[in-house]
């Protein structure tokens, strides 16, 4: 964060306090910035290029300064914890493994920016820089995270699976960890089922007649085997047979790789907040959601195309029929797995595991789609990870039995070499 002199349009030097969410509160924070607001100074935010310009803004109540995105030249980066996304629009996510890196769990969160000025926040689509196109949605990221964490992303074969509604619960119970907007844990903001998001409407009306000058923001996450969107309004069927509707949801779904709105079934995420402090209690608006398939409703596991789809239902299909092999668990990674010796990141397709008496082997597998894709690792790589690591190329398979075919022959060397 650097101090800038609008009236020179001058960058002058780097803030000596951290300013972030979690300080911004601070005293020690909130004098430093009294003392920029009395001289005039305006903050740079070097989260992206051209950096991002916010102004200071005495609240009138209570004197706290707050930073107000200018309303041009304040676009943030997606990343960043200043980037206001309720005036943008959704982007479409290519997604490239390399993305997103281990460390980059969140234990913070804030979905829109709190409502600080009538001066609307700047992120417009010809504005956004062009490296932000490449970066994942905090929200996606963040649901991604509660499927990690939840242990959705693991499916312990031998194990009985969990309802559809535990599963649920389980990504909710993740939502203990997050804290949402510096105030409380995200879980008891995230709702789920269609259930769920009558408790959610009722909670959210309560919260904004209680206190309509803070930004209030639910999440709701459901699984629908069936959507359709038109006209401000989503039409969800559960996999209960259930169908309900959702209105106000302002803006399309963000896209995820080639997925498109009839590759069912999958998980719905939707973001929830007011558009500003006079909104009436009734207006709850959704600006942000996507879809993103799974394997099927017994193995929730999201996917990132439908040949992963494919494979990994197969895969578990295999091994949970293998005879003689113990613990096979199958992980499907959502963010990087990193090599504790060569400090290398990577994220396949998939990893299998298996275990017997003492000994563990795992393997990795990716899935090359295009004969010009080349970011895989190889072995020596991740050798303290895995036992190996194998590549398969979708390009050179005509049919989804040949397809089969090659997941099975390497899941039988991989239980083969484990048996020597
Ligand atoms: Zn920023």
């Amino acid at each position: 964060m650097w101090i800038y002199e609008h009236t020179t349009k001058r960058r002058l030097f780097k803030t000596p306090v951290i300013i972030s969410y979690q300080t911004i509160g601070t005293e020690s924070v909130q004098s430093y910035l009294r003392e920029c607001y009395e001289k005039k100074y305006w903050l740079m935010c070097d989260c992206t290029t051209p950096p991002a310009i916010m102004f200071l803004r005495r609240q009138s109540k209570d004197g706290e300064i707050v930073l107000v995105n200018h309303s041009q030249f304040g676009s943030h980066g997606a990343e960043c914890e200043f980037y206001s996304s309720v005036k943008g629009s959704p982007r479409e996510i290519n997604f490239n493994g390399a993305l997103v890196s281990a460390g980059e769990k969140r234990h913070h969160v804030q979905l829109y920016r709190n409502f600080t000025s009538d001066i609307p926040s700047a992120a417009s689509p010809s504005s956004a820089s062009s490296n932000s196109e490449m970066r994942i949605d905090s929200f996606i990221r963040l649901v991604w995270q509660l499927f990690e964490d939840s242990l959705t992303q693991l499916a312990d074969i031998s194990q009985p699976s969990p309802s559809e509604l535990i599963s649920l619960l389980k990504v909710r119970d993740a939502g203990q960890q997050v804290i949402l907007c510096k105030q409380e844990n995200l879980k008891k903001h995230l709702y789920v089922d269609a259930k769920g998001f009558g408790l959610l409407k009722s909670n959210m009306k309560k919260a904004h007649r209680l206190n309509s000058s803070r930004r209030h923001q639910s999440v709701l996450l459901l699984f629908a085997t069936h959507l359709e969107f038109r006209n401000e309004s989503l039409r969800l069927t559960t996999y209960k047979g259930e169908v309900f509707y959702i209105d106000n949801v302002r803006r399309k779904n963000i896209k995820i790789n080639r997925f498109d709105l009839y590759d069912t079934p999958c998980l719905v995420a939707l973001s929830f907040c007011y558009e500003s402090p006079e909104s009436k209690p009734e207006d709850l608006i959704c600006i942000k959601w996507f879809a993103q398939p799974f394997v099927n409703l017994k193995f929730p596991i999201l996917v990132h195309s439908n040949y992963e789809k494919i494979v990994i239902d197969y895969a578990i299909h295999f091994l949970s029929n293998y005879p003689d092999i113990h613990n096979p668990c199958l992980y499907k990674p959502l963010s990087a797995i990193v090599d504790n010796r060569t400090q290398k990141e990577f994220i396949p397709s998939f990893t299998v595991s298996f275990s017997q008496a003492n000994k563990t082997r795992r393997f990795a597998l990716f899935l090359q789609e295009t004969e010009i894709e080349n970011v895989y690792p190889d072995d020596t790589q991740f050798s303290n990870t895995f036992d190996s690591i194998e590549i398969l190329k979708l390009y050179e398979i005509q049919t989804v039995e040949t397809l089969k075919y090659r997941i099975r022959m390497i899941l039988e060397d991989a239980i083969n070499r484990l048996n020597l």
